[in-house]
């Protein structure tokens, strides 16, 4: 099938359905936004959701600018400053989503990087960036996650929590969120079987066409 189009509600219901199944959050945990290009407010998961069970009257329509809810739901995610302190800082940005990768969470408190070994991980990730913990919900929280990716990263670990994937698409947010823990994953692997060796990383390469 291809990703669905149209309202992005429908495609972050999408999204939050895949990353349950994929075990990438348990619960009510997570939390997924998107805007329109240019706008100035943005749809987030509504307080106490499923994202296995998103509907469009799960969602808040929330001011970028100040946090004030405008529409739908009429409580966002607690967490709703992670996404619009970083829509303010990335205007490239249209999707955000937030959930808790445990490989990746995990080898971050270890003080371990997560390694990009192969192609896929090196196109969609490019870096990786750590944030150190604070209280989730917090400004702290989200005006870090929010430094940490202002120079073009889009992928950053918050520590002892989880992540925060941004994309110009739901779609490419999605398939960047994936490979964040896969890459963990396959890291994790690698710290296992290397016998104390670094694990090890892709080498540079121009993508051309799909990888
Ligand atoms: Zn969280």
């Amino acid at each position: 099938m291809t990703y669905p189009d149209g309202d992005l509600r429908d495609q972050l219901a999408h999204l939050g359905a895949a990353a349950v199944s994929a075990g990438l959050v348990v619960g009510s945990g997570g939390n997924l936004s998107a805007r329109e290009h240019g706008a100035d407010t943005c749809w987030v998961t509504g307080a106490g959701t499923w994202l296995d069970r998103l509907g469009r009257d799960d969602f808040a329509l929330v001011r970028i600018a100040d946090g004030a809810v405008v529409g739908g739901h009429p409580g966002p995610s607690s967490e709703w400053r992670l996404h619009t302190a970083t829509y303010r800082v990335r205007a490239d940005v249209n999707a955000i989503v937030h959930l808790h990768p445990q490989t990746s969470v995990l080898l971050t408190a270890l003080g371990h990087d997560i390694a990009l070994a192969t192609t896929d991980h090196a196109f969609y990730l490019r870096e990786v960036a750590v944030v150190p913990f604070s209280t989730p919900g917090g400004a702290e929280l989200a005006d870090a996650a929010a430094a940490a990716v202002a120079g073009g990263t889009d992928a950053v670990v918050l520590a002892h929590h989880g992540c925060s994937v941004l994309a110009d698409t739901v779609e490419l947010a999605h398939k960047r969120a994936f490979n964040l823990e896969e890459a963990a994953r396959l890291t994790r692997d690698a710290l296992l079987l290397a016998d104390g060796r670094p694990p090890p990383s892709c080498p540079p390469f121009r993508a051309g066409g799909s990888v």
